[in-house]
């Protein structure tokens, strides 16, 4: 069986980076019939809050990942940790350093004055005597000495780390706690993972969280470290970029589907495919055909993911997400229409409701430069010899198409272009230039709204 987990530490929100690598994860453990996990890493109790691990997990239920069993939580666990911290101690796997704060500082000034890089130099390693006073110890586990940690990395190949390039690291503090790569590798172990895909900032976790699996007798699980994501210009990705909250996505009219599909194909691809249901994502996705070299952050692609599933999806269910963007269609008697014409045109939810908004309800103030330019020359007359025509038309004026023709038959008779209607109108009907055709706006705001509308703008 494949298990994988998501590992967060809440620090913050979640960034679209963590859930790029909770998707994979998710998607590899679903897959294969597995399990998939969420572990919150909240071992730093300075740096973590209640406020973020519910920040995580309500962006984890807006994209509708599910987890198995309950999240694991690392503050739980201090004994559990405390427990293997004894056990090596015991068997002669790890030892108490006391070797003072001062004496470190030292001992790291000299080796950078020899231009070797700084690391703890083992002096109590073997230390039988009798421990000096005043200094409470940290316990460090016994590295390797010589030779070389090797592990295969499922996107990277065959790591190689020299021996003397990891100390005998520090596994319990002064103060008791246990450290970041010790409790990792304690808890991956004890849940089961056998694959363990995660950012490639923690590549180097890996040998020291290695010597921690192999000191303790536990399997090793597949690691895949994941390039990360580069923002515009190749550089790293910044909340300007979007590497912010999962949710400002939400807030900003994306689709969870659209999101997934966009960080799925974040540093993963099957052949030139771009659009990913859940589905053929579960069908295709192999963490070894993640891709070695880091990925680009494109938002216009996000757009244009974004627009496809709008388009996709049905009127009701827009009509149930335009309500956080304060718009209300539900029972609206022109729903249908108004959704099959904006579902073509928006890249967004947030788009869609405004633009919505603009023609069932009655502008309030006009584009100023559109203003301008609408109303030259004799717009005034013209519009008024319009709303003369559509009185006139009366009972004749339902469908767009009849609008259609009600404003052809006009331009004709007026020897005018369209244009000479169509900008005083579309100020109006919906206060600016652009937005949609105008005989559809104005069917469905029907013959007695246009009018107002015209006059509004008249007075
Ligand atoms: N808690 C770590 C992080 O948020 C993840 C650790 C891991 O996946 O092993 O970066």
């Amino acid at each position: 069986m494949v298990v994988t987990r998501f590992a967060p530490s809440p620090t913050g929100f979640l960034h679209i980076g963590g859930l790029r690598t909770a998707l994979f994860n998710y998607l590899w453990a679903r897959r294969n019939g597995g399990e998939f996990k969420l572990r919150i890493e909240d071992t730093d109790q300075s740096r973590n809050s209640a406020e973020a691990t519910k920040a995580i997990l309500e962006a984890f239920d807006w994209v509708g990942l599910y987890y198995d069993g309950e999240p694991v939580y690392q503050s739980d666990r201090f004994d559990l940790y405390k427990s293997y911290i004894l056990k090596l101690l015991d068997e002669g796997k790890a030892y108490y350093c006391y070797m003072s704060k001062e004496e470190l500082d030292k001992l790291r000034e000299e080796q950078m004055a020899k231009k070797e890089r700084p690391r703890y130099d083992g002096r109590y390693r073997d230390f039988t005597g009798t421990p000096p006073k005043g200094v409470e110890p940290v316990v460090r586990i016994k590295a390797p000495l010589e030779g070389e940690i090797v592990f295969e990395d499922g996107i990277k190949g065959t790591i190689t780390i020299k021996a003397d390039e990891v100390d005998d690291f520090i596994i319990a503090r002064s103060d008791g706690t246990p450290t970041y790569n010790f409790v990792v590798a304690i808890d991956d172990a004890l849940m089961g993972m056998t694959d363990v895909i995660r950012g490639d900032d923690h590549l180097y976790n890996t040998p020291k969280q290695i010597i921690v699996y192999e000191a303790l007798g536990f399997e090793l699980p597949r690691f895949y470290h994941v390039p990360m994501i580069l923002g515009e210009g190749g550089k790293k990705l910044s909340k300007r970029d979007g590497a912010a909250d999962v949710m400002d996505y939400k807030r900003a009219g994306y689709l969870p589907e659209a999101l997934l599909n966009f960080l799925v194909r974040l540093g993963w691809s099957h052949g030139d495919q771009e659009i990913f249901s859940m589905e053929e994502m579960l069908e295709h996705f192999d963490p070894t055909d993640i891709n070695a070299s880091a990925s680009q952050y494109n938002p216009d692609k996000l757009l244009w993911l974004n627009a496809h599933y709008i388009k996709n999806s049905s009127n009701e269910r827009l009509a149930k997400l335009l309500e956080d963007f304060g718009l209300y269609l539900l029972s609206h008697d022109k729903r249908e229409i108004l959704l099959d014409i904006f579902k073509e045109r928006c890249k967004t939810l947030a788009e869609m409701a405004e633009q919505i908004k603009e023609v069932i309800e009655t502008p309030e103030s006009y584009d100023e430069k559109a203003l301008k330019k609408a109303m030259k020359g004799n717009a005034a007359e013209i519009l008024r010899a319009f709303v003369q025509k559509i009185e006139d038309a009366a009972g004749e004026l339902h469908l767009p198409t009849d609008y259609h023709a009600l404003m052809e038959n006009f331009v004709k008779e007026k020897e005018i272009g369209f244009g000479k209607i169509g900008m005083p109108l579309r100020v109006a009907l919906i206060g600016r230039l652009g937005g949609p055709d105008l005989s559809d706006v104005m069917s469905i705001v029907g013959k007695q709204e246009t009018v107002a509308r015209i006059e509004k703008l008249l007075n």
